[in-house]
């Protein structure tokens, strides 16, 4: 009798530890692997087949807009994307989800993604301005991840790489740091003219040359991402005959951007002549010490180019960088001067 009440309690005791975890929905039991650390092992794909079994993409899928990304990457439990953290894990599988909708090719190392080891970080506010500084040069122990995804072109043996860091700063003293402008605005363009871009090369329209996005990794770090990627390329550096980042791009006045260069370049006439059909101006700026990814292409023979907005310090490495400061306008102007330098280069 006794041994039956034993055995009943050890039956009820075990269903109560392992029935929840069956009927959990998947998405319940993904955020909580994700609130304890453990990055997570399967990921929840945005279904692209279409009902019938095919591989159409949804047209929902097509038609969001950067806008509505660079909301996702500034919600809470993004904490802020600094690179090595949760907030990271968090907003590559969110990009990874992108990617996989848009049936886009793999340019990873591992799939869509290029993993990398960072130092540890200690904060400091100069000017005002939250930023990062190595503890130990020599240590790097912490994972970071850059993402690699295009359309193939005709000729795939040459390529050009659109560009975006996805990274911020994280928490710090306290407060989220959300990155709306730095970078998230970045991101959400790249996806959305990517959108387009697979929109059209699913009735046909074949790019000559590779177009391949890049989210990159710890840039917030020193461009870690973009240097990693310098030397140990997924795609030959002698391949790719363009770099067109975006950092900071939807803050100010919307007709106003400037671009970085780490030296004058082909690209520049081309930005420069789309920018002006596009109604925009865009002017050469020396950064005052400041750089983007751009600067990690330097020594290769690459050109590399980043845009900004011409108003990119405001509220920059603050706290109050969030979707409020966004204009939806100048968003939707940036997104049409990259769609236009794309073509101009690989159409
Ligand atoms: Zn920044």
């Amino acid at each position: 009798m006794n041994t039956r009440r034993t055995f009943i309690k050890f039956l009820s005791f075990f269903g109560a530890l392992i029935i929840p975890w069956t009927i959990l929905p998947q998405k319940w039991s993904r955020s909580l692997s994700l609130l304890v650390g453990k990055p997570p092992i399967k990921l929840d794909i945005a279904r692209a087949d279409g009902a019938d079994g095919s591989n159409k993409i949804a047209a929902e899928i097509l038609a969001k807009k950067g806008f509505e990304d660079i909301q996702v990457l500034c919600q809470v439990d993004m904490q802020g994307r600094r690179a090595g953290t949760i907030g990271e894990t968090r907003a590559y599988v969110y990009l990874e989800e992108q990617l996989r909708a848009l049936q886009l090719e793999p340019f990873g190392d591992n799939n869509y993604l290029q993993t990398f080891s960072i130092p540890e970080m200690a904060e400091r506010v100069i000017n005002g301005r939250a930023l990062f500084r190595p503890k130990q040069v020599d240590v790097s122990s912490i994972l970071a991840t850059n993402l690699l995804a295009g359309i193939k072109g005709a000729n795939q043996n040459e390529a050009i790489i659109i560009s975006a860091h996805y990274d911020h700063l994280g928490i710090y003293n306290g407060e989220l740091h959300r990155g709306a402008n730095d970078n998230a605005s970045g991101v959400g363009c790249i996806l959305e003219v990517m959108r387009r871009l697979v929109q059209e090369n699913l009735v046909g329209l074949i790019p000559k040359i590779n177009i391949v996005a890049v989210f990159w990794g710890a840039e917030e770090m020193g461009f870690l991402g973009s240097k990693y990627f310098v030397k140990n390329p997924t795609i030959p550096l002698s391949n790719i005959r363009a770099i067109i980042n975006f950092d900071t791009i939807a803050t100010g006045i919307k007709e106003e951007f400037i671009f970085w260069v780490p030296k004058d370049n082909s690209l520049i006439e081309i930005v420069k002549q789309v920018a002006k059909q596009n109604g925009a101006r865009i002017e050469k700026d020396y950064g005052n010490g400041h750089k983007s990814d751009e600067s990690s292409f330097l020594d290769t023979s690459i050109p590399a180019l980043t845009v900004l907005s011409k108003a990119w310090l405001r509220k920059n490495h603050t706290p109050e960088d969030d979707i409020t400061i966004i204009n939806e306008e100048k968003l939707k102007l940036a997104c049409n001067i990259l769609y236009d330098t794309v073509k101009e280069l690989a159409y």
